[in-house]
This record gives structure tokens, sequence and C-alpha cells, in this order.
């Protein structure tokens, strides 16, 4: 079994962080946690693209549908449409619109619970409900209310894996496997070493 360090995610930073210049402080927030970067690109994507990595998960359609309608009725309100594939359908058109607007930047990160811990540093999907102190919280103010008045994605600056699975379909989509680097960060010494042997002088 490969050792827990070894874990990797997979980052899209979104056409709106790219053009809020948002790029650095984005990479800077998994930089200092102690993530390694792995592999990183500028994409230009296309919606057929686009289409392909929301659906890597053949259940994808159904459970985004659903929990965006179960979302619709716990604020009290009529979902536009009863059938989950119906609300997909409209949100991966809007998606496609909004993920090929201007290029995004890919990226994989490496280290302990990589999937986990991005995630809690991206913060929850919707900005008006993500925590302070997350990226999606600090950098950003869309809600569904807003996007969803507006026909369109609601803007919540970064894509990133929801579990290990996800992250290793999503890895092959973006990266061929040439792509990504094996290196040592002088910094993996500190987090990982077992003794912490040569410190001292
Ligand atoms: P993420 O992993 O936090 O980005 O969120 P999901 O994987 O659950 O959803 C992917 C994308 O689908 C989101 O970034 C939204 O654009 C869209 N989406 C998800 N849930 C909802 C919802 O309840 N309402 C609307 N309008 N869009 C949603
Ligand atoms: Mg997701």
């Amino acid at each position: 079994m490969q050792h827990p360090k070894k874990e990797q995610t997979l980052v899209i930073i979104k056409p709106d962080a790219l053009q809020r210049s948002l790029v650095g402080e984005i990479i800077g927030r998994f930089e200092r946690i102690g993530l390694k970067l792995v592999a990183m690109k500028m994409v230009l994507p296309d919606e057929a693209f686009v289409e392909a990595h929301y659906t890597l998960d053949s259940e994808w359609r159904r459970v985004t549908g659903e929990k965006t309608i179960r979302s619709y009725k716990e604020k009290g309100k009529t979902p536009p449409s009863e059938d989950p594939l119906e609300i997909t359908a409209s949100i991966l058109e809007r998606l496609k619109k909004y993920m090929t607007a201007s290029p995004v930047i890919v990226m994989v990160w490496q280290g302990a619970h990589a999937v986990k811990i991005v995630r809690k540093l991206v913060g929850g999907t919707e900005p008006l409900t993500s925590d302070v102190g997350t990226i999606r919280g600090d950098f950003v103010l869309d809600s569904y209310e807003v996007s969803d008045g507006d026909t369109r994605s609601i803007r919540n600056l970064i894509h990133a894996s929801g579990s290990v699975g996800e992250a290793e379909k999503e890895i092959e989509h973006w990266f061929k496997k040439g792509e990504l680097v094996n290196y040592h960060l002088v910094q993996d010494h500190i987090l990982y070493d077992v003794n912490l042997d040569g410190l001292l002088e």
C-alpha cells in the first residue's frame, strides 16, 4: 500500500479566479499548509472536455440533481424541475459556458489527506455560506439566489476533487502520466520523517 503522504488531488483555478488575479493567493494557501505541487499547467478547455470532466462519475448527473432539488426544498423554494437529470442538464450547460470563458490553471497537489485538506481550504460550494477563512469564503460573494436569477453558474473560484476515487479519474482526464513529477521537497522531512534525524548540528 502506498504511504498516505502520496495522496493526490486535482485542483482547477476557474476563470473568475484567474481574471481576478487570485492565482498566487490560491497557490500560496496550498503551499503554506505543506502540500506539494506535482503538476501544473494553463489550459483553455472546450465545452466537450468540461462536460467530460463533470460526468467522469456516472452518478454525478443524478446525485447533483437530487442534491440541488433537496437544497431548494430545504430553503422552502420550488425547484425548477422535479427531474434530477433535467436539473443537471441545465447546471452542466451553465458550467460549460463558465469554464470555457478564459484559461484555467489545473494542478495536482500531493500530501497526507490531500483531498480532504484541499476541500477544507476551499470551503463549501456556495460562497454565501462558505466559512470565513476558506478560499471561497474569503474571496467571493456569489450565491445560488443571484446566479440562478441570472441563469448562470455560481462563481466559486475553484474546483477540487471530492474523493480519492474522483481525484484519480480527474487527474487522468487532465494530465498525461509524464506530466506528474516525483520529487523531494526539503519540508517533506519535517512533515513526514519518523525520527527527525539530522536536525541538530
Ligand atoms: P463542488 O465540488 O463544491 O464544486 O460542488 P459539486 O461538485 O457538488 O457541484 C459542482 C457544480 O455544480 C458547482 O460548482 C455548481 O456550479 C453546480 N451546483 C451544485 N449544486 C448546485 C445547486 O444546488 N444549485 C445550483 N444552481 N448549482 C449547483
Ligand atoms: Mg464536486
